[in-house]
C-alpha cells in the first residue's frame, strides 16, 4: 500500500450551508496549528455493504466528506467488507449512488477493506509468531462465557498457552481450509482480566466457508471489525478517524493495532454522538425487517429514512446538508425531532422550487356567464421571489375543479372562500361571485355555481378595484392533467418507536401513506422524474423516480408547507 497522493476530491456540486465548528473541527484545526500528521486531513466513510444507507449514515457522510472539503483534505469511501455472508454488490452500488446524490465525490479515494486482505493476514502472521495472538480452538459460547462479564473478571481459554509455533501451524490449516466454520479463532493475547471487555483477547480472525463479494473463494477466514478497521485507517494514512459514540471502549483496541504493528501511518479515532431521530428507526437490522415484513414498499418507499426512500420522498442534497449542518456534531446522545428535518427540507425547497396548482379533493365550479367554449389564458410567477424563472401559463374555462374544502354552503364565522353570496378570487384569474351549488339525491354538493366579474382579470390595470378576502386555486376540468398523487404521513406514530420492550413494528402510522387522484395544472404533465414543485397550499412535491412516465408524472408529497404535528 502506498501513501495515497491524489488530488483532494472535487468540491460538492451542491453547495453546502456554511459550516458551523464543532469538536471534531476544533481538533483538526489545534493539529493543523501543531503540524500533526503532517498538516494532512484525510477521513474516510466506512459503511458495511450489508444494506442500504439511512438519515444516521447522511450525519457521517456530511461530517467526514464535509471536513475533507473545507480542510483542502481528503475524505475515503471505504467499504468495511469483513462479513461474506451479509454483503452484497447491489448495496455497494447503491451506497456508492446515494453518497454521490448526498454531494460528495471520493475522488480516486475509493477501498474496500477486503482488498487488504494479504496484509491484514500477514499482521496477522506477524501476531502469531511474535507470541501476540493465539488460535483458540472454545467454541463461540464457551468464548462469550470465559470472557467474563462487567463485573466479573474473563478467564484464560486452555487454549492460550499454545506455543506460537503451534498457532502458526494452526492458523496456516485454518487459512488453508482444514477445519469448519466455528472449529478455531485467532485472538489477540492481551488480558483477560481487563476492566475494558473489549480487551479480554477480542477475536480477530474467523473461519467463514462462504463467498465473497469481491474476493470469491480465495479466503475462508475473515478478519473481525476492530482489527480490520484500525489497520485499514493506518494502511490508508487516514488522519482522523471518526466514529460513533458506541465505540468509544473499542478505541484502547483501535490504538493497540496501530502502535503495535509496523502500519504506515498513525490515525486516530474520535467518537461523535449517532443520530437518533423520532418517529423513525436508523438501524439496519430494523430498517431490514420493515422491507421483508412488507411493511413498506421496498427500501426506496419514500416514508424510508433510507437515502433511496428520502431521495424519492423529494428530499433535495442540500436540504439533508442544511439538516446536518443544524444538527451539529457532539459528544452526547440525544434525539432529535424529525421536524428539524422537514424544516430543513422546506426552507431548502421554499427558495428553488417552482410554484404549479394542483386541486386533490376536487368540487366542480360553473362560471355560467362564460360560454361552454371559452378558453382563455392566465399566467402566474414560476417563483413569487424569483422574476427570472419566468412565468407559466394555463386556461381558464367555464368549467373548472377547485378544492371542496373552499365551498361551504352555510360558512362558518371567518370563512373567507366561496359560499352563496361570497365573492373570491380565482387565484391568477378573475372574482367570481358565488350563486349557488347542486346537490344530488344525498344531499351532497357536486357542483358549484358562480358569476365572473368582468374588468378584475389578475394583472390587468383596476383589477383590484373588486376586494376579496379569500384567494382559491383552480384548474381548467378540460385541460387538466389527472394524475396520482400520493401524501406521506410519518411512518411511525410515535415520536420513540418500540421504545423499551416493545416491538417498535406495533408503533407503525397506519395512516402513512394516502393515494389519491390529483387534477394539476397542464403544463405539469411536462415534469420530469425528481422534479420538484411546490403545490399551491399542499405543499413540496416531487415528481416520482420510479412510477412516472413520461407525459403523465406520478407525484409525492415531501413536505407540508408548515409543521402540521407542532401543536400551536
Ligand atoms: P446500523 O446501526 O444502522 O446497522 P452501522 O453503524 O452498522 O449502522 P455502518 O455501515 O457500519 O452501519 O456505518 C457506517 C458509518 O456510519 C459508521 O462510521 C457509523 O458510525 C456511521 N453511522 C451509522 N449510523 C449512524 C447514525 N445513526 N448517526 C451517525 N452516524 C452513523
Ligand atoms: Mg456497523
Amino acid at each position: 500500500m502506498t501513501k495515497p497522493t491524489s488530488p483532494a476530491p472535487a468540491a460538492p456540486a451542491v453547495s453546502a450551508a456554511a459550516h458551523s465548528s464543532n469538536f471534531i473541527r476544533n481538533i483538526i484545526e489545534d493539529d493543523l496549528r501543531s503540524g500533526r500528521h503532517h498538516g494532512r486531513v484525510a477521513t474516510r466513510f466506512p459503511p458495511e455493504p450489508n444494506g442500504y444507507l439511512h438519515i444516521g449514515h447522511a450525519k457521517s457522510i456530511c461530517l467526514n466528506f464535509g471536513i475533507a472539503r473545507d480542510f483542502d483534505g481528503e475524505c475515503h469511501m471505504r467499504f468495511d467488507d469483513t462479513n461474506p455472508a451479509k454483503e452484497e454488490t447491489e448495496y455497494v452500488d447503491s451506497i456508492l449512488d446515494s453518497v454521490r446524490w448526498m454531494g460528495f465525490d471520493w475522488g480516486v479515494h475509493l477501498y474496500f477493506a477486503s482488498d487488504y486482505f494479504g496484509q491484514l493476514y500477514a499482521y496477522a502472521e506477524m501476531l502469531v509468531a511474535r507470541g501476540d495472538a493465539y488460535v483458540d480452538s472454545l467454541s463461540a459460547d464457551d468464548i462469550r462465557a470465559y470472557r467474563g462479564t462487567l463485573t466479573e473478571p474473563g478467564r484464560d481459554s486452555p487454549h492460550r498457552s499454545r506455543t506460537p509455533e503451534e498457532n502458526l501451524a494452526l492458523f496456516r490449516q485454518m487459512k488453508a481450509g482444514a477445519f469448519a466454520d466455528g472449529a478455531h479463532v485467532l485472538r489477540l493475547k492481551l488480558d483477560m482480566r481487563s476492566p475494558n471487555i473489549n480487551l479480554r483477547d477480542p477475536v480477530i480472525y474467523r473461519i467463514r466457508h462462504h463467498a465473497h463479494h469481491r474476493t470469491g473463494e480465495a479466503w475462508c477466514i475473515y478478519p473481525l471489525y476492530d482489527y480490520t478497521h484500525a489497520l485499514s485507517d493506518a494502511l490508508e494514512h487516514i488522519t482522523h478517524s471518526v466514529c460513533t459514540l458506541e465505540f468509544e471502549d473499542h478505541r484502547p483496541l483501535y490504538d493497540w493495532f496501530v502502535e503495535n504493528l509496523p502500519v504506515p501511518s498513525r490515525p486516530h479515532q474520535y467518537e461523535f454522538a449517532r443520530l437518533n431521530l423520532t418517529y423513525a428507526v436508523l438501524s439496519k437490522r430494523k430498517l431490514i425487517a420493515l422491507v421483508e415484513g412488507g411493511h413498506v414498499d421496498g427500501w426506496d418507499d419514500p416514508r424510508m429514512p433510507t437515502l433511496v426512500g428520502v431521495r424519492r420522498r423529494g428530499y433535495t442534497p442540500a436540504g439533508m446538508q442544511l439538516f446536518c449542518e443544524r444538527i451539529g456534531v457532539s459528544k452526547s446522545d440525544s434525539w432529535i425531532d424529525m421536524s428539524v428535518l422537514e424544516q430543513a427540507i422546506r426552507d431548502d425547497l421554499e427558495a428553488q422550487a417552482p410554484r404549479a396548482t394542483a386541486v386533490l379533493a376536487p368540487l366542480k365550479l360553473v362560471i355560467d356567464n362564460l360560454a361552454p367554449d371559452h378558453v382563455e389564458a392566465c399566467s402566474a410567477p414560476v417563483h413569487p421571489h424569483h422574476p427570472e424563472m419566468g412565468r407559466r401559463e394555463f386556461p381558464l374555462t367555464r368549467e373548472l375543479w377547485i378544492e371542496r374544502e373552499d365551498f361551504e354552503e352555510t360558512p362558518p364565522k371567518g370563512y373567507f372562500r366561496l359560499s352563496p353570496g361570497a365573492q373570491v378570487r380565482l387565484r391568477y384569474g378573475y372574482v367570481v361571485r358565488c350563486t349557488g351549488c347542486d346537490k344530488d339525491s344525498d344531499g351532497r354538493v357536486v357542483a358549484v355555481h358562480c358569476e365572473l366579474l368582468p374588468e378584475t382579470k389578475s394583472g390587468t390595470p383596476g383589477s383590484d378595484a373588486v376586494k376579496v378576502k379569500g384567494n382559491i386555486h383552480w384548474v381548467s376540468i378540460a385541460h387538466a392533467l389527472a394524475t396520482e398523487v400520493r401524501l406521506y404521513d410519518r411512518l411511525f406514530a410515535v415520536p420513540h418507536p418500540g421504545a423499551g420492550e416493545r416491538d417498535f413494528k406495533l408503533d407503525l402510522n397506519p395512516h402513512s401513506k394516502t393515494t389519491l387522484t390529483a387534477y394539476c395544472e397542464p403544463g405539469l404533465a411536462a415534469a420530469v422524474p425528481e422534479q420538484r414543485f411546490q403545490f399551491e397550499r399542499h405543499g413540496y412535491f416531487v415528481a416520482d423516480l420510479r412510477d412516472s412516465r413520461p407525459g403523465v408524472p406520478v407525484f409525492n408529497r415531501a413536505v407540508t408547507l408548515k409543521d402540521s404535528w407542532t401543536k400551536n
